[in-house]
């Protein structure tokens, strides 16, 4: 039977101490979830600063392939010890389910819970002193601590180098709570893809339909396609600047100088980056609220313009 080791807290409870400590200079493979995480922030180009979208994402990809790694080394038969921040049960118990799928293991975690004195001076190496009321109400608030039900053999608490086994009563409820909130994020990611993948094709497919073309100076407006437009020189996205994003929309008459993105950006009248919608004439918040819907807002004819 294979041994697998989680060692899980907040930020500078001291996981990697206790790794070191415990099973540094002993034949097993240690796995760390941040090195995950850095490696997926590389590939993705992202350095130091992850745009809050994107970080959700960054994060369950690295604990999928932290996750299909472990798998391995325990089907080579290998003893593996990870430090995981494993937060929520949902987490924990979608691992565990994987795991016990692939291996016949005993899983065993650890939880980092220094007293304040120890916390504060681990967090003080780190020049990050004064933070601890910070983290403890973060930790409070967002760790929910393993239950056995999880599929978890052994549970400890870990305070420096008091280790105390910490067997709570099953609470078998916690893993259809679990489940429930893993299948509604599955969903929720799988609806989001989908959209993504539409939008997509629909920005594609508006280089050969024929689609709504309006010039906002002198309100002509023609159902054609993006080669038509060009060839008879309208400025229009895909061609000119990007659908959604302020930019001139005009026929071949008309002139960049009448047009709501010069005012904006030329002219100085209306503040920049943001577009004040109440500094517009009604006929320059019609071109602005087609041009945010865009490319949607042109496959239909409008009903009216001004
Ligand atoms: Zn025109």
């Amino acid at each position: 039977m294979q041994n697998l080791i989680f060692v899980i807290g907040a930020t500078a409870t001291g996981k990697t101490y206790f790794i070191d400590k415990h099973y540094r200079d002993k034949d097993v493979d240690i796995l760390n979830v941040y090195d995950y995480q850095q490696r997926i922030y590389d590939e993705e180009g992202f350095g130091d600063s992850i745009p809050l979208g994107a970080q959700f994402r960054c994060l369950m990809k690295a604990n999928n392939m932290l996750l299909s790694d472990i798998i391995e080394k325990l089907k080579q038969g290998r003893y593996v010890v990870v430090e995981q921040t494993f937060f929520k049960a949902k987490r924990r118990i979608a691992y565990i389910d994987e795991i016990r799928k692939a291996a016949d293991v005993t899983i065993e975690i650890y939880v980092m819970c220094p007293n304040d004195e120890l916390w504060e001076s681990n967090l003080k190496k780190r020049n990050m002193e004064g933070r601890l009321k910070y983290y403890k109400e973060q930790a409070v608030s967002t760790i929910e601590f393993p239950n056995p039900a999880e599929g978890i053999d052994m549970i400890y608490k870990v305070d420096g180098d008091e280790i105390q086994l910490q067997m709570e009563s099953p609470r078998p409820e916690l893993l259809n709570k679990a489940r429930e909130e893993l299948a509604e994020e599955a969903e929720r990611i799988r609806n989001e893809d989908e959209a993504k993948r539409r939008r997509k094709e629909l920005i594609g497919s508006m280089n050969t339909r024929p689609f709504w073309h309006y010039c906002e100076v002198c309100g002509k407006k023609e159902f054609i396609t993006a080669q038509e437009a060009f060839d008879s020189g309208w400025d229009y996205p895909p061609n000119m600047g990007h659908f959604g994003l302020l930019g001139p929309r005009t026929c071949g008459n008309c002139f960049i100088i009448d047009t709501l993105f010069w005012k904006v950006n030329t002219d100085k009248k209306i503040p920049l980056p943001v577009v004040v919608e109440k500094m517009l004439t009604p006929k320059e918040r019609v071109t602005w609220q087609r041009i945010k819907g865009e490319p949607e807002s042109l496959l239909e004819e409008e009903e009216q313009i001004i």
